[in-house]
C-alpha cells in the first residue's frame, strides 16, 4: 500500500533537464499508518506457509522479467541510466526474487542436544523492516533487502528515494498482483524527515540502509534510542592497483567499465587507480584510447555508453571535485567539463574524466566522487599502492591486477574491503556476501548470508520429551 498524502514533488528527466512527472510525498502522519498496517499484518505473513510464500516470489519475478521494456523505460526516465543498463538492472532485480525463492531459504528449526532436556534454535522474522534506498540502482537495491526480509516472514516498510519512485512502483505492482497480501509491503515517499521518522519509529525493528555514510550516521544515532537492528550499506571509494607486471590492456578495461557505468554513479564504482611507475604512462595511454570511444548521451538512445548524472546537484559535486584536483595540481587527460554538444545542454552530463598526477591532498581522493571522473595516481612500489588504497574511511571494493602470486595473497590479506577482484571486472554476485567495512558500514546483502539479517534466532527449552515442533 502507498501511504502519501503529503506536498506534490516534481520529477525531473535528467538527460533533459525537465519535469516529466509529479508525485505525492508522504508525512510524519503517513509513516505511522504505513507502520500500523505493517504490524496488523505482521502475524498473518509470518504464518504464510513457505511453499506459497516462496511461491509468490518465483512469480513476482517471471512477472517482471516478461515486463522488462516498460520497468527499463521508466528507470531510464527517472535515473538517467541508459537502456541498456536499466534492462540489466531489471532483469537482475528479477534474479533476486527467485535467488531467495529456494528451499534452502525455507525457515528451519533446528534440534539441539541438551542434557535431559529437549531444545530447539528455531528462526523468526524480526517484524516490521524499513528498506531505505538510494536513487543510483532503486530496483536491485531495494530487492536486496525486500526479498530476503519478506522470505524471511517479515512486513516492510519502503522508502524509495523521492527521486526515483517510479520503476518501484511498478515492481511493488507486480509483488502485489502476484498475491502478496496487501499491508505486508508499504511504501512511503520523502527525505531526511520522512527517514527519520521511520527510523526513529517504535514498532520499527530493523533499518536496512543502503545510501552516504553521511546518511548512514544519521540513520545510526535515531536508531540507537530503541537499539534497532541495523544493515548499513554506505559510501564507497574503491581502489584499482596495478602492479608493475599486470595485464595493462585488462586492467585499463576494467578501470573504465567500473568507473563510467550508471555515469559513474555506483557504490562499488572504481574511484581511485593507484599504478606502478613502470607502467603508469602505458596504462594512461590505453585507458584514454577507450575513454575515447565512450559515447555519451540520452540514455535512451542506441549506442550510449554514458548517460546523465541523475540530478544536477550530483553533477555540480562531480564538477567541484575535478576543479579542486586541477587546482592543485591534476593534469585533465580527458574530460573535465560539461560537455559542449547544444543537444545535451539541457541534461545533466559531464565528460568522462580521467585526471593523472592526482596529488594526496585532492578531495576526490578522500570524498566519494558519485559521477564520471577516475583518478589516477603514480606510485613506486606495491607496498606504496597498498598503503594508499587503504588510506580511505571508505573500505567496499578493491582490485588487484597484478601476475605476482605473492602480491596477490597480500592484496587479498590487506585490502581494507569486502571484496577484492584479483585481475577481473569489479561486479558483485548474487551468491556472494556484499558489504563494507570501515565507513562503508556493516552487515551483508546478497547470498545465504543476506537473508541472515532478517532473522532472529531463538533458543527454545522444555523438559525432556516436550513437544512443541
Ligand atoms: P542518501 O542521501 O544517503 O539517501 C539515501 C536514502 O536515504 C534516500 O532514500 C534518501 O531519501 C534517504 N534519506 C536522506 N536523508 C535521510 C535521513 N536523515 N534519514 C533517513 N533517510 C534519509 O544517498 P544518496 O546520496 O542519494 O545515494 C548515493 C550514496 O549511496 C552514495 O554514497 C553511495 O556510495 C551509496 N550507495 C551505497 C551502496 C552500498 O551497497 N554500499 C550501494 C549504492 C549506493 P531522498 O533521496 O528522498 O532524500
Ligand atoms: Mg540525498
Amino acid at each position: 500500500m502507498i501511504f502519501s498524502t503529503g506536498e506534490q514533488f516534481e520529477l525531473l528527466d535528467p538527460a533533459l533537464g525537465s519535469p516529466f512527472a509529479t508525485v505525492q510525498l508522504s508525512t510524519s502522519a503517513d509513516v505511522d499508518a504505513a507502520v500500523a498496517t505493517a504490524v496488523r499484518v505482521a502475524p498473518q505473513w509470518r504464518r504464510f506457509d513457505w511453499p506459497e510464500r516462496a511461491a509468490i516470489l518465483r512469480r513476482t519475478a517471471a512477472t517482471i522479467r516478461a515486463d522488462v521494456d516498460r520497468i527499463a523505460e521508466v528507470l531510464t526516465q527517472e535515473q538517467g541510466k541508459t537502456l541498456k543498463e536499466a534492462r540489466i538492472e531489471v532483469e537482475r532485480c528479477a534474479e533476486t526474487f527467485d535467488y531467495y525463492a529456494d528451499d534452502r531459504f525455507a525457515p528451519r528449526t533446528e534440534q539441539r542436544e541438551v542434557h535431559g532436556k529437549a531444545a530447539w534454535v528455531t528462526p523468526l522474522p524480526l517484524g516490521v523492516v524499513a528498506a531505505i534506498v538510494p536513487w543510483n540502482f532503486p530496483l536491485t537495491l531495494l530487492a536486496n533487502k525486500l526479498v530476503p526480509a519478506l522470505a524471511a516472514g517479515n512486513t516492510v516498510i519502503v522508502k524509495p528515494a523521492q527521486t526515483t519512485p517510479l520503476a518501484t512502483r511498478i515492481l511493488l505492482d507486480h509483488l502485489a498482483d502476484e498475491g502478496l497480501p496487501e499491508g505486508v509491503v508499504n511504501t512511503v515517499l520523502g527525505e531526511a524527515p520522512v527517514g527519520q521518522a521511520l527510523v526513529s519509529h517504535p514498532d520499527v525493528a530493523m533499518i536496512s540502509f543502503t545510501g552516504s555514510t553521511a546518511v548512514g550516521r544519521a540513520i545510526m544515532a535515531g536508531a540507537a534510542g530503541r537499539v534497532k537492528r541495523l544493515a548499513l550499506e554506505l559510501g564507497g571509494s574503491d581502489a584499482l592497483i596495478v602492479d608493475a607486471d599486470a595485464d595493462v590492456a585488462q586492467a585499463a578495461k576494467s578501470a573504465a567499465v567500473g568507473r563510467f557505468f550508471n555515469c559513474g554513479q555506483a557504490c562499488i564504482a572504481v574511484k581511485r587507480v593507484f599504478v606502478h611507475e613502470n607502467v603508469y604512462d602505458e596504462f594512461l595511454d590505453v585507458l584514454a584510447a577507450r575513454v575515447d570511444k565512450l559515447t555519451i548521451g540520452d540514455g535512451r538512445n542506441p549506442g550510449i555508453f554514458v548517460g546523465p548524472q541523475h540530478t544536477d546537484a550530483q553533477r555540480q559535486h562531480t564538477l567541484g571535485l575535478i576543479d579542486d584536483a586541477v587546482a592543485k595540481g591534476s593534469r585533465v587527460v580527458r574530460g573535465g567539463k560539461v560537455p559542449a554538444d547544444p543537444e545535451l545542454a539541457a541534461g545533466f552530463f559531464v565528460e568522462p574524466t580521467v585526471l593523472a598526477d592526482v596529488p594526496a591532498d585532492a578531495a576526490i581522493l578522500s570524498d566519494e566522487c558519485f559521477g564520471p571522473a577516475l583518478a589516477v595516481v603514480r606510485v613506486a612500489s606495491f607496498d606504496e599502492a597498498i598503503e594508499r588504497a587503504n588510506a580511505s574511511e571508505f573500505g567496499l571494493g578493491s582490485s588487484i591486477w597484478s601476475r605476482d602470486p605473492a602480491h596477490i595473497r597480500r592484496a587479498v590479506e590487506e585490502l581494507q574491503a569486502g571484496y577484492t577482484w584479483v585481475n577481473d571486472m569489479s561486479t558483485d554476485y548474487e551468491t556472494l556476501p556484499f558489504g563494507g567495512m570501515k565507513q562503508s558500514g556493516f552487515g551483508k546483502e546478497r547470498g545465504a548470508e543476506g537473508i541472515e539479517e532478517y532473522r532472529f534466532l531463538k533458543s527454545v527449552v522444555g523438559k525432556e520429551g516436550q513437544e512443541v515442533f
